[in-house]
């Protein structure tokens, strides 16, 4: 039998937060800290979504204007780095493309692949769904009160094995919502103490949600 000691299982797993953070918020933040720790993961790897194939008809800020945000976030975090990946490649974000870049920047590294649970919700409707869950671990972020059934009957008509690589974590902190920080913003109410304060300098200062 092999045992490896923590250190080992730390530095063979990545985790890539994904997301559109529009804003990103103190939720993504804790759900990213939270799993990091759960799953020994030696990195988080915050990627906002370029172009989302699933949101043709919604307004949302620009790639570079959210990733700026996720950079403001994560800087007094070691352990958090924020990716260009999705902003930067052209056409639309489709997560197995990530995750084929991620493998092949970081060789022989586990990648676990956290959002929320009501993305997962949609993971069968995703592109090459069988080929990503066999490259990756899913962590679905779910907010206080999910509900799972939902999610656990959408599963089912994957196989064991797949399912097998989907975990869940409840972070009580996604009572925040990024769509309740834009209508807050939209309503000249607070956002403060609901997201870092240098992305809330930053939406104030470029007039962002109103
Ligand atoms: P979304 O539909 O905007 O969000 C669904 C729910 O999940 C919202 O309540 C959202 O809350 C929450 N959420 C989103 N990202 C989260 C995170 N990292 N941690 C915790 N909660 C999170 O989902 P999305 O942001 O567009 O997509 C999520 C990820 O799935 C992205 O990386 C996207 O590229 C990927 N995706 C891939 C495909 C594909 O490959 N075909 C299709 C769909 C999604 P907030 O609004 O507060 O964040």
């Amino acid at each position: 039998m092999i045992i490896m000691d923590i250190e080992t299982v730390r530095e063979q797993r990545l985790g890539i937060m994904g997301g559109t953070f529009d804003p990103v918020h103190y939720g993504h933040l804790v759900a990213a800290e939270g799993a990091r720790y759960s799953f020994n993961l030696e990195k988080v790897f915050f990627i906002p979504t370029g172009h989302p194939p699933h949101k043709p008809d919604r307004i949302i800020s620009e790639p570079w204007v959210r990733y700026k945000m996720t950079s403001l976030a994560v800087a007094s975090n070691p352990f958090f780095c924020p990716s260009l990946i999705e902003v930067e490649r052209p056409g639309l974000s489709y997560t197995i493309d990530t995750v084929r870049t991620m493998r092949y920047l970081h060789p022989g590294k586990r990648i676990y692949f956290i959002t929320g649970a009501d993305a997962i919700l949609e993971i069968i409707t995703w592109k090459d769904i069988d080929l990503l869950l066999s490259m990756c671990n899913f962590v679905a972020a779910t907010r206080p009160g999910y509900c799972l059934n939902g999610l656990n009957e959408k599963l089912n008509s994957l196989p064991d094995s797949f399912k097998q690589n989907i975990s869940y974590m409840e972070v009580p902190a996604l009572a925040i919502s990024s769509t309740d920080i834009r209508q807050r913003v939209r309503e000249g109410r607070p956002i403060k103490y609901l997201l870092p304060e240098s992305v809330e300098d930053y939406i104030l200062k470029n007039n962002l949600y109103r």
